[in-house]
């Protein structure tokens, strides 16, 4: 007898475009070999760039602190190899052209650091905290927000739910999945220093069930480390992009809706990443600060696609040397996903914190049709998770009056490409979105 699986959803809008994961899917996560030289950006994160603590010359070891917060939001910088500080300057960025940027180059001659499990349980929560922002841990993908800041409910919030985000729904993205099958362990392990900080018991791992694999060898790991008071739950996702975005997962898990322009925190959630609780296990049980991380490499442009774990600064161009280099029909580098990642022009620039994925796509994975005048079919409508009109706001656009368009909302925008994706007009919704947005800041 089969066994049916009810399957969580949000109710507004969403789309279903290709997969594309069979690339990498089935591929064991890879180390890297170290480069030899590394630019490690002092700005991974939401908030002002870091204070560099080393100078030129200066010798560092793996793990060792070489850009500390000085106020505000922010998280720390450490050396991702061991080697000699070789330049401190402005280098490109993969979103700004010019980040203040540690290089490093690496001695061949050095050892690999070893880290030894120490518990955890006799922490207390403020020490736990201390770890996790001490590790220099932000959010994957998006801005980088800052986890120990995301962690720190303010007082009036009644926080009582944690929800691990597990969804993966971009399409040709692998690494959480590699990460659920093969740290399952260190996952739920993070899972419950996270709820130990938030001071509550209650957590969901949201997947979406294409990965049925990873789905059942983290409901094997919860029963397995069961106790200590934490109820942790694995959530089965209706493949429906995107699940993975905070509004819609936080919907889909609890049927709570976080208010316009609100906070998870406003409905008593917290959501972080899978990846997210991975480093945090490292962070506070191995004492490890975020300097690695494993990233997925695909798309047919690329000699050999895989998920690699690399540390953070390699450069893109050693990434491809390493991959046996990029296929003549290359048209597109992408980082990110294909529905809410950039491209990138240079090959120059850094692997950093939030980077969970970099596609090398043809011509025949992208779309390069010319866009056409909107057609009022109302499929952007439709397809819209919340229930904006990007049609309307798309045409005052290009009438040149992005000003006028405040009263229909871009700011609750939040970039998923859903509009984009289903205009059969080849709309370049998404931008026209970004320049509305611009405006109705000011
Ligand atoms: S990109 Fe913005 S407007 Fe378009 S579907 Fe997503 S949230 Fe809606
Ligand atoms: S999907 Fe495209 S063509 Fe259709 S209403 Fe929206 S913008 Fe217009």
């Amino acid at each position: 007898m089969t066994m049916k699986i009810s399957l969580s959803t949000f109710a507004k809008g969403g789309v279903h475009p290709k997969e594309s994961k069979a690339l990498t899917e089935h591929l064991a996560i890879e180390n890297m070999p170290l480069p030899e030289q590394v630019e490690i950006p002092l700005l991974q994160h939401f908030g002002a760039p870091c204070r560099p603590l080393v100078n030129k010359k200066d010798r560092v070891v793996e793990g060792d602190l070489i850009g500390r917060v000085e106020s505000g939001l922010g998280a720390n910088i450490h050396a991702s190899i061991t080697g000699t500080v070789t330049n401190i300057d402005s280098s490109p960025g993969p979103v700004s052209l010019n980040v203040p940027s540690i290089a490093i180059t690496r001695d061949p001659d050095a050892q690999n650091k070893t880290y030894t499990p120490q518990d955890w349980k006799g922490l207390t929560r403020p020490d736990l905290l201390q770890k996790v922002k001490e590790a220099g841990i932000v959010g994957i993908g998006g801005a980088g927000f800052p986890t120990h800041v995301k962690l720190s409910p303010p007082p009036n919030a009644k926080v009582d739910t944690l929800i691990l985000n597990g969804a993966e729904c971009e399409p040709y993205l692998t690494t959480d999945h590699r990460l659920m099958l093969e740290r399952p362990e260190e996952i739920i392990a993070g899972t419950k220093i996270l709820l130990q900080i938030l001071g509550i018991e209650q957590g969901y791992i949201g997947i979406e069930a294409n990965k049925k694999d990873a789905i059942a060898i983290l409901q094997k790991t919860v029963q397995n480390q069961k106790g200590n008071g934490f109820k942790i739950h694995i959530n089965p996702l209706k493949v429906k992009y995107p699940q993975g975005s905070e509004k819609q997962l936080i919907e889909s898990i609890t049927g709570r809706k976080v208010p316009g322009f609100g906070l998870p925190f406003d409905i008593g959630v917290v959501v972080q990443n899978v990846g997210t609780a991975m480093a945090v296990y490292d962070a506070v049980v191995l004492n490890k600060p975020l300097y690695e991380k494993v990233i997925t490499i695909s798309g047919k442009g690329i000699s050999r696609p895989a998920n690699l774990q690399v540390r953070i600064g390699t450069r893109l161009n050693d990434l491809v040397q390493y991959l046996g280099g990029t296929r003549p029909d290359l048209a597109k580098i992408v980082m990110g996903g294909p529905m809410m990642g950039f491209a990138v022009s240079s090959l120059d620039i850094p692997v950093t914190k939030t980077v969970s994925g970099i596609l090398f796509l043809t011509r025949d994975e992208i779309d390069t049709e010319l866009h056409g005048p909107c057609i009022r079919c109302g499929w952007c409508l439709e397809a819209c998770p919340m229930g904006l009109a990007p049609n309307e706001i798309g045409l005052y656009v290009e009438a040149g009056r992005a000003a006028d368009t405040a009263a229909l909302g871009p700011l609750e925008c939040f970039e998923c490409g859903c509009c984009a994706y289903v205009c059969p007009a080849k709309r370049p919704l998404v931008q026209f979105i970004r320049l509305a947005k611009q405006k109705a800041k000011k």
